[in-house]
Formats: C-alpha cells, sequence, structure tokens
C-alpha cells in the first residue's frame, strides 16, 4: 500500500517513519521497517496502526542507520497479521523485501523455493522475493551494481503488477527497488551537510517538505540508489534509462 525508503545522512528510521505517517491517508492494516546497520539487516513490523509498530520499536530499538525501508501494508493474500506484515526478509537473513501489489505467479515460485528446502514464514505473495532474491544474489558476479543485477533477474520471473523496495546486508549503502504497473518515484535533496540524500516513495507525499526534486520510474524499470554511485536506472534486462526529472509542486 505505502512505500517508503532512504539513503542519506540523516536517520533513516525517522524519515522513514515520518514518511509512513504522510502515506496513512492511504489507509493500511500493519506496518514496519527495516534498516542496514553494523553490518546486519534489523527489522520490525507491527498488524494494526504505525503507533503498534512504535511501540515494537521503542520497547526493541532498531540500530542507528542511514539506510532504511518503511511500508504500510494493505493486505490481499494473507491475513492482516504480524508474520504477513512487511518487510519480508529472507530465511538466510540477508535480504528484506517491501512490496506493493500482487505477484500473480507467487504459489508456482513459492513450489519452487519449497522444493529447494526453504521454509515460508508467511501466507503472502511477497515473501517469494525476498527467498527468490537470496538465492539470484548468491549466482551473481562480485561487484557494484550486484543487487541491481539480482533484483533484474528477478523481476523477469514475476507477474503481476508490483513495486518492490530491497536492501541486502552486503550492501549498506544501496537501495534498489523496481515497478510494473504500480508507482514508484524518487526525490533526490540535499542534506544539512550538504551531501546528497534519496528518497523513495509510492507516492511524493511520502518525502514531503524534504525535497520538490523528484524523478518518475517508468514500467519495467529497475532503479539503484547508492550513496557514493547516485542513481542508476535500468529496465529489466540492463539497458540504461533517464528517468523522467520533474519538479513536485507542493501548494498544487
Ligand atoms: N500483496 C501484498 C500482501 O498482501 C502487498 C499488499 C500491499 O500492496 O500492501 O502482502
Amino acid at each position: 500500500c505505502g512505500i517508503v525508503g532512504y539513503v542519506g545522512p540523516q536517520d533513516a528510521l525517522a524519515v522513514v517513519l515520518e514518511g509512513l505517517r504522510r502515506l496513512e491517508y492511504r489507509g493500511y492494516d500493519s506496518a514496519g521497517i527495516a534498516v542496514v546497520a553494523d553490518g546486519a539487516l534489523s527489522s520490525a513490523k507491527k498488524a494494526g496502526k504505525l503507533a503498534n509498530l512504535e511501540k515494537v520499536l521503542a520497547d526493541q530499538p532498531l540500530p542507528a542507520a542511514t539506510i532504511g525501508i518503511g511500508h504500510t501494508r494493505w493486505a490481499t493474500h494473507g491475513g492482516p497479521t504480524d508474520r504477513n506484515a512487511h518487510p519480508h526478509v529472507s530465511a538466510d537473513g540477508t535480504v528484506a523485501v517491501i512490496h506493493n501489489g500482487i505477484i500473480e505467479n507467487f504459489a508456482a515460485l513459492r513450489a519452487e523455493c519449497e522444493a529447494t528446502g526453504v521454509e515460508f514464514s508467511s501466507e503472502t505473495d511477497t515473501e517469494v522475493v525476498a527467498h527468490l532474491l537470496a538465492a539470484v544474489y548468491g549466482s551473481t558476479p562480485e561487484g557494484p551494481g550486484r543487487l541491481a543485477e539480482a533484483m533484474r533477474a528477478v523481476c523477469r520471473r514475476l507477474e503481476g503488477a508490483f513495486t518492490l523496495v530491497v536492501t541486502h546486508v552486503a550492501e549498506p549503502d544501496t537501495l534498489v527497488a523496481a515497478r510494473r504497473s504500480s508507482p514508484l518515484v524518487v526525490g533526490i535533496g540535499e542534506a544539512g551537510d550538504g551531501t546528497a540524500e534519496y528518497f523513495l516513495g509510492s507516492d511524493v507525499a511520502a518525502f514531503i517538505g524534504h525535497t520538490k526534486q523528484a524523478r518518475e520510474l517508468g514500467q519495467d524499470q529497475v532503479v539503484e540508489i547508492d550513496r557514493t554511485r547516485g542513481l542508476t536506472v535500468t529496465d529489466f534486462s540492463g539497458g540504461s534509462v533517464e528517468p523522467k526529472a520533474y519538479t513536485v509542486d507542493w501548494d498544487a
């Protein structure tokens, strides 16, 4: 339902929670967040209002991070429970995924993962993406852009409508997102210390007040946001794409 991502020098948890609050108007039944910090992926998720998630975070704080993703869910596959809330983390703990939309062929993909011994921990269509990404990542050549390459390979196998945002423990400065028939916008700003910061949102409300400079992703595109390499957009085959730049008019 609602998607927020942040890469930059600010406290990612605070920025992502603020973005989720801005998206509350869309309606949702659960919420969750993941950050990569200190060589580890940490996440928290909870059914019900954002206040429920905030209580979990107060009891078990996530580490300070400069990269984070957040989701408000509107359940389509699997009831609105804690386990079915996003992010979904791969069985090996390396990948976290948030998703808007529906993966139409999830049942076949899930059976394929289960045949390799993967145990699922939710009833969602989304979770299969986390396991597939973890598996594909392992066989993708090392080097910059590895997570984006794995994302493209997984997206080529997905049917349906999706906005996906993923983070990998081995790439602590990188967020990768993809979209097909579901919206995704990127905000590019400058933080107080003069360095670049990047926002991902299912709509621009996710980064209202932070920046007016936006990029719209087209159909079947993958965006990699890296703190040092910046923004790279491709199609699902890896062909380079120039994203459409526009200025958000908050007053409109
Ligand atoms: N189909 C996914 C689920 O049920 C995502 C729903 C959404 O867009 O929030 O978990």
